[in-house]
């Protein structure tokens, strides 16, 4: 298969971004915490796109001015302060978030810059109160190992959070202001990797390096990765916000599959003796044509005042709108996104998948007509809306009819989470960069390199050779570890609890459990680390056995939002003493009495299952076998002498 992508000619680069465990954020001294059901200050704005130095408005920014949105901030007083409302200038950049990107860029082979200047990007979807992000290029250049070859890396930057998205209407947007200005690490790498696959082990083993500082925040939403894809004679789209590591190779796939459906439509539309310039562009209002329709989806639409349906022709379009570009999604829904984006209508309608919603054959063959459009060759799209936004939408449909001559448009692209993606805006240009004058550029001083020598993760065979010699892992178990999306995790928990449970116990419960229990089903992507830590400190305070982990982190997989140790006591699964072992042994040994006498010793088997059932989980089984065996030898010579 990557020698098919290879022939393709994939391209594939990543950004990853981790938000920073710091104590404060990058440009204030608040501190890097969500909050919940705070008190709240609460202010709203309007945006609108400034001119960059070199005089453009990026289209990005544009569009978003363009939707007319109303934003609302809420500010948690625990976690925001002036510099997130945007009406104070913002502090010198925090230097711990700055050494722990060094450290980073120390890992990655980087070439640490001698300044550190702050730039400002635009973004205005209102996540920023200014209208811009922060941004500095702390490293250039460097490179990463990977089994298909190395992957070079362009930069390595360091960047504000943006504000936390609460609700979203046609006018409205509400935003907290608790994450605006977590510092984030931003990694991105050359366009090098050749295939799905690859590109998901280099994220991993970017984000790994990244955690192994020490200093990675950890939970949903705490690691993001966006992706730059092309292939031979595509373009290149930049799809935002992967969340899932798992996802990057199917997100990957099906843009591959997009492109290619993409190139295909190209070829068809030059074969068909198609140009740009055939479309006409003229939007008509054809309501008339649906005046006696049976359509609920126009009906109920034309019911709203000032409301018509409007049509254009697409001409030679006919049959291309229904090809699937990717799985359930057609051509068509690449013209719908469009219309939706630009304009707020809800979607579109087109004549490839019609008669259908009502509409009848009939209103289709009197469509055709009264745009003279030619029914065997020619496709009509409709939006059912007000004038100005049905306008709208069809202008921004014929925009994307055009570039379908091109092939693939360049584009920004949101990953939806079947591995789909759908149109966000026009990729941004040069124009959105420019400089940040509140706050001066910052040297990278001696000091600073000294704190990131401290925080650069420690290279890998040492970690595995200590894991073997020192921890006493398998070299399978030390593998699997190093491999591991908690290998940080795993080296907390040996730190806060190795003395008290063996390592080997702590690696088998981040790795080997778990993963069995996925093998079972068990829906273990609802564990989080915070579980992991609370069992392995309830095995080391003797309150469960090892072999209790299963039972625990299953019920934890059902029930996430309870702790550990509500789960153990739920279920029973506190360990039991020694003592309430040889009662129940003696129990099941006086239970089964006549067979106790028959058999003599070889009753073990018999009763050591016997209470199994009731001790499975509570305690370590060598124990059971042994009280097994003490009480069952006691207990024939008693019989034997009565
Ligand atoms: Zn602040």
């Amino acid at each position: 298969m990557s020698s098919d992508y290879r022939s393709l000619g994939l391209k594939v680069g990543l950004e990853i971004h981790v938000q920073l465990n710091t104590s404060r954020k990058l440009f204030c001294n608040c501190p890097t915490k969500l909050v919940e059901g705070s008190e709240d200050f609460t202010f709203d704005r309007i945006l609108r796109p400034a001119r960059s130095e070199t005089g453009e408005v990026d289209v990005a920014a544009f569009l978003e001015w363009h939707r007319g949105k109303v934003y609302r901030y809420s500010s948690p007083h625990e976690s925001s302060c002036l510099v997130e409302a945007d009406e104070e200038p913002p502090h010198e950049i925090n230097k711990e978030a700055l050494a722990i990107a060094i450290a980073i860029a120390m890992a990655l082979h980087s070439n640490i810059v001698d300044e550190i200047y702050v730039q400002r990007k635009i973004v205005i979807d209102g996540s920023n109160t200014s209208g811009f992000q922060r941004t500095a290029i702390v490293a250039l250049g460097g490179y990463i190992d990977d089994e298909d070859g190395r992957v070079g890396i362009e930069t390595i930057t360091i960047e504000e959070d943006a504000a936390r998205k609460i609700s979203e209407t046609d006018e409205l947007v509400e935003y907290k202001l608790d994450r605006l200005g977590i510092p984030l690490i931003e990694i991105a790498t050359s366009p090098d990797i050749q295939s799905p696959l690859q590109a998901e082990r280099v994220a991993f083993k970017i984000g790994q390096l990244v955690r192994l500082t020490g200093k990675a925040k950890r939970g949903l939403g705490t690691i993001r990765q966006d992706l730059n894809v092309s292939i031979a004679g595509g373009a290149k789209t930049e799809i935002k916000g992967v969340q899932h590591l798992y996802m990057i190779s199917k997100v990957i796939e099906y843009e591959v599959i997009r492109q290619i459906n993409l190139l295909k439509i190209k070829d068809l539309l030059i074969k068909r003796g198609l140009r740009p310039e055939s479309i006409s562009g003229e939007v008509v209002n054809v309501t008339e044509v649906f005046r006696e329709t049976k359509s609920k989806l126009i009906r109920s639409a034309l019911e709203k005042s000032g409301t018509g349906v409007y049509a254009v022709v697409l001409k030679g379009f006919k049959g291309l709108l229904g090809i699937e570009v990717q799985p359930g999604r057609r051509f068509g829904t690449e013209l719908s996104d469009y219309a939706r984006v630009w304009s707020g209508v809800k979607g579109i309608i087109h004549t490839d998948e019609l008669p259908g919603y009502g509409i009848s054959i009939d209103e289709v063959n009197e469509l055709y007509k009264s745009l003279s459009a030619n029914e065997g060759f020619d496709a009509i799209v409709l939006v059912v809306d007000r004038a100005e936004k049905a306008f709208k939408a069809l202008q921004a449909v014929i925009e994307r009819a055009h570039m379908a001559f091109n092939g693939v448009p360049e584009e920004t692209r949101a990953a939806n989470p079947d591995g789909t993606t759908k149109f966000m805006r026009p990729r941004p240009g040069a124009a959105r960069m420019y400089p940040e004058t509140d706050i001066p550029p910052v040297e990278v001083s001696r000091e600073i390199l000294d704190e990131a020598l401290k925080l650069t993760p420690e290279p890998y065979d040492l970690k595995y050779r200590k894991f073997i010699e020192t921890y006493c892992l398998s070299p399978e178990l030390a593998k699997e570890i190093l491999n591991s999306l908690r290998l940080d995790l795993f080296e907390e928990l040996v730190s806060l609890y190795g003395s008290r449970v063996q390592p080997t116990i702590i690696a088998s419960a981040v790795e080997s459990v778990l993963k069995s229990l996925k093998r079972e089903g068990v829906p273990i992507e609802n564990i989080t680390d915070e579980h992991i830590e609370q069992a392995i400190a309830l095995l080391a305070e003797g309150t469960i056995a090892k072999e209790a982990l299963p039972n625990l982190f299953s019920k934890l997989a059902k029930e996430p939002f309870k702790t550990a140790r509500e789960a153990a006591a739920e279920i029973g699964l506190e360990a039991l003493s020694i003592s309430e072992l040889e009662g129940i042994v003696e129990k099941a040994i006086e239970e089964n009495k006549s067979k106790v006498l028959e058999k003599g010793e070889r009753a073990f088997s018999l009763i050591m299952g016997e209470v199994m059932k009731i001790v499975r989980g509570k305690i370590d089984g060598k124990i059971v076998a042994e009280v097994v065996k003490r009480k069952l030898n006691n207990a024939l010579v008693k019989f034997k002498g009565l």
